[in-house]
């Protein structure tokens, strides 16, 4: 799952689309594209294998793209090898519909085989193709291309984060998100939509987070937001509490050592506000709901489930929770967990902990923990964020945008927010432990 950058508005989209995509290349791609709505409504489209610096080159050498809508893309492929061809977007057989897309679907091979009896012809071996083909579908039996998407997501199946654009409909952009991130940014002169709000921090700090099932639609003077389903909804609008700064090199070689000199100053962060010091020293972990009534339901035991560095945090948690509480605790990867084997119910604590917020396996365990009647407790660093918003509560680590792929401080402070929290529950279920 890689980066999407869209936009619409009133600046040149080309630069704009290839310097979001540059702030999002330290997520990992193998390859990057763009398409433009160009100023006479027809789509013109460039992709390429290998680093936004051969994309960069190869639009320098063709002519200039003048337009003010278009989508952009980094892939990190699932189905089919890197190539120019598999690369994003990808665009219908008559070149009228653009589509970029982060996830899988799951159905493709059907979709594809009922698309080629249809007389569609398909140019890559991506599962992501068939929905430029199925959108083509949709609008040429009339369809508008928010009616076209809202179509297109009854029949797929799979996870999907899009960007949608088509000569049909030259003053519109469509996003739609189902299992895979989409962040909207409202700057002064224009929309952007993006996998991740690195993309355009630069031009705005109000944002939307949407959530799983809905989808947004924007013309030049505005935006609707609905749900995949049609129904209209009002979202409030958000601010990141980070600036462009924090996602500079600052001078320092790579990202990752600039992160680690950063740590001082984060670990000030998660502390700020959480501990009372003096004769009685008491943590405040803020959350809504609070941990008090969990407690007051009783728990025996404590599930941490998370993924890679997340998971490793998590590890360590699991020494100051057992030392502190006396209860056992399991660290399941989330990925496993979803098997389903590790017992979870109402006596059981579950903590999930992801930098971003939007690991999959860790939202699905988190998911399912919750159906299971546990309480569910995040630590995450993204405001707003998908995991923030189905646990049951939980708390900010407050690392700052974490770049370097390695992660540091962004580990340094989950360690830290583990420690609060086993001191806050220790503190409440009264342990002597201390
Ligand atoms: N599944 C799509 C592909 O392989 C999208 C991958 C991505 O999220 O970058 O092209």
């Amino acid at each position: 799952m890689c980066g999407i950058v869209a936009y619409i508005g009133k600046q040149q989209a080309l630069p704009l689309l290839v310097n979001g995509l540059k702030r999002v290349e330290y997520r990992g791609y193998d390859s990057a594209g763009v398409a433009v709505l160009n100023d006479s409504g027809e789509l013109e489209s460039l992709k390429k294998q290998g680093k936004i610096a051969v994309l960069e080159e190869a639009l320098r050498n063709r002519a200039a793209v003048p337009g003010t809508i278009g989508i952009a893309h980094t892939r990190w492929a699932t189905h089919g090898v890197p190539n120019d061809a598999n690369a994003h977007p990808h665009l219908s057989c008559d070149g009228g519909v653009a589509v970029v897309h982060n996830g899988t679907i799951e159905n493709y091979q059907e979709l594809r085989e009922l698309a080629r009896q249809q007389g569609h012809t398909f140019r890559s071996e991506t599962d992501t193709e068939v929905l430029a083909h199925l959108l083509e579908g949709f609008l040429a039996q009339g369809d508008d291309l928010v009616t076209a998407v809202q179509r297109m997501h009854a029949v797929v199946r799979g996870a999907y984060g899009i960007a949608v654009i088509t000569s049909k409909e030259p003053n519109r952009l469509v996003v739609a998100r189902h299992g895979s991130p989409l962040v909207l940014g409202l700057a002064d002169d224009g929309y952007f939509a993006a996998s991740d709000a690195t993309a355009f921090r630069e031009h705005t700090d109000k944002v939307i987070y949407l959530n799983d099932g809905e989808m947004a639609t924007f013309d030049r003077d505005g935006y609707r937001i609905l749900t995949l389903k049609n129904e209209e909804i009002t979202k409030c609008v958000e601010k990141l509490e980070w600036d462009l700064a924090q996602i500079a090199k600052g001078g320092y070689e790579h990202f990752m050592l600039k992160e680690i000199t950063e740590q001082p100053t984060v670990l000030r962060q998660t502390l700020a506000g959480r501990l009372t010091d003096g004769e009685d020293p008491r943590v405040h972990l803020g959350g809504s709901p609070a941990l008090e009534p969990i407690l007051a339901r009783g728990i025996n035991r404590v599930l941490i489930t998370a993924c890679g560095t997340s998971w490793h945090a998590g590890l360590i948690g699991k020494r100051m929770l057992e030392k502190l509480l006396g209860l056992p605790v399991t660290v399941e990867y989330a990925s496993e967990f979803a098997t389903g084997h590790t017992p979870v119910d109402a006596q059981t604590l579950t903590i999930v902990i992801s930098q971003s917020g939007e690991t999959k396996d860790t939202i699905e365990a988190a998911l399912r923990a919750h159906a299971a009647g546990s309480f569910v407790w995040n630590i995450c660093n993204v405001v707003g964020s998908s995991l923030t918003r189905v646990a049951d509560s939980g708390m900010y680590t407050h690392a700052g945008p974490e770049i370097g792929v390695a992660s540091t401080k962004a580990f340094t402070a989950q360690v830290v927010s583990l420690a609060l929290l086993s001191l806050k529950l220790a503190e409440l279920c009264g342990s002597t432990r201390i």
